[in-house]
């Protein structure tokens, strides 16, 4: 059957969900949120915890009823059409939610049956394969480790072939080794034509994997924009440096930066990396006839970009 591709693999409308009835527990997890995922794209849906990022993803997903407002997923209203709409969306929830007395493929072969996909065109074990797992595909399920469990749900959610594969905080707890598998098999299926939506509370994260982010703080959207135009637009560094002997004070050479001691031996300096790079700070710290023994850069963390992007002064130029 031919299909149209949809510029945009995701679209929400003014977006809103307020939780409970009772006028007093009312919880107005998103408002207003309007975004666009580009066909294609890894797409991070960046907030802190409780900021709505669930909420939003559990609503693509229909496992949460919109209060009003409106999203599509590859061009199909999640409620007019319903069905279309559920078919192009696979989602990878944040808990470890697996019956442990099943197998991988037998767990897969049970989604596609719930998907209606046709007993000839599951491809189960290939899945499993793709995901890592071909070796455990007849285990049961609660012999796996951890970070098996992560990858069988990326496959389970990948059963029915949908064109967006959703991701709910898919590393958090999760050790350095399985981010990386995570992350490789993340770029793998986006490669082959998979638009991938994820969600996270790390900025270096988001940074590292998507092309464009999403900021959403107490249910409103504060950015949307691609990776490369919010780092610059945030435009600020932290750079710690420890160096050989106390100082007591900022020495001459060091005076042009924003630079506070901290501890004797600690200079901390924060600066704009569109105006001044790390190497014009170390030659200046040279200068001032200091040896570094030890050097680190801060991310920016969450804190700061919500300070940085709801705070700033518009005309912050000159
Ligand atoms: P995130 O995923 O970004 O941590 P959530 O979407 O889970 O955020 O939650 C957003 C807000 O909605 C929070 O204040 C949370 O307590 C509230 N919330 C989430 N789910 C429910 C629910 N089922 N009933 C009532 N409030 C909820
Ligand atoms: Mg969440």
């Amino acid at each position: 059957m031919a299909e149209t591709k949809p510029e945009n693999a995701v679209e929400t409308i003014d977006l809103c969900k307020t939780y409970g009835g009772g006028r007093d527990a009312r919880v107005e997890a998103l408002r207003d949120v309007s975004l666009a995922i580009p066909r294609g794209s890894i797409f991070g849906l960046l907030g802190p915890n409780g900021a709505g990022k669930s909420t939003l993803i559990n609503i693509l997903a229909g496992l949460v009823i919109k209060t009003s407002g409106e999203a599509r997923i590859w061009g199909y209203d999640i409620e007019r059409q319903m069905r279309p709409a559920r078919r192009a969306i696979g989602v990878v929830p944040q808990e470890l939610n697996i019956d442990p007395f099943f197998t991988p493929r037998q767990l897969l072969d049970l989604q596609a049956g719930l998907y209606g996909v046709p007993k000839a065109q599951r491809r189960s074990l290939e899945l499993l394969e793709a995901v890592g797992l071909g070796a455990q595909a007849e285990s049961y399920a609660r012999t796996l480790s951890g970070g098996m469990l992560r990858r069988l749900l990326v496959a389970k959610a990948m059963v029915h072939d949908p064109r967006v594969l959703v991701l709910d905080e898919p590393t958090a707890g999760v050790d350095v080794e399985l981010r990386r598998q995570l992350w490789s098999l993340v770029r793998e299926l986006n490669e082959r034509g998979t638009t991938v939506l994820l969600t996270t509370h790390y900025l270096a994260e988001a940074e590292q994997l998507c092309g464009r982010i999403a900021i959403i703080n107490h249910g409103r959207l504060i950015a949307c924009e691609p990776t490369v135009t919010l780092l610059g637009r945030l435009d600020a560094k932290r750079l710690r440096v420890t160096v050989d002997r106390d100082v007591s004070e900022v020495p001459g050479a060091l005076k042009g930066f924003n630079v506070v001691i901290q501890d004797a031996r600690q200079l901390i300096f924060h600066y704009p990396p569109s105006k001044v790079n790390s190497g014009q700070i170390l030659a200046a710290i040279r200068d001032a006839g200091l040896e570094i023994t030890d050097l680190a850069t801060r991310e920016t963390d969450l804190e700061d970009i919500f300070l940085r992007l709801t705070h700033e002064p518009m005309d912050e130029a000159g």
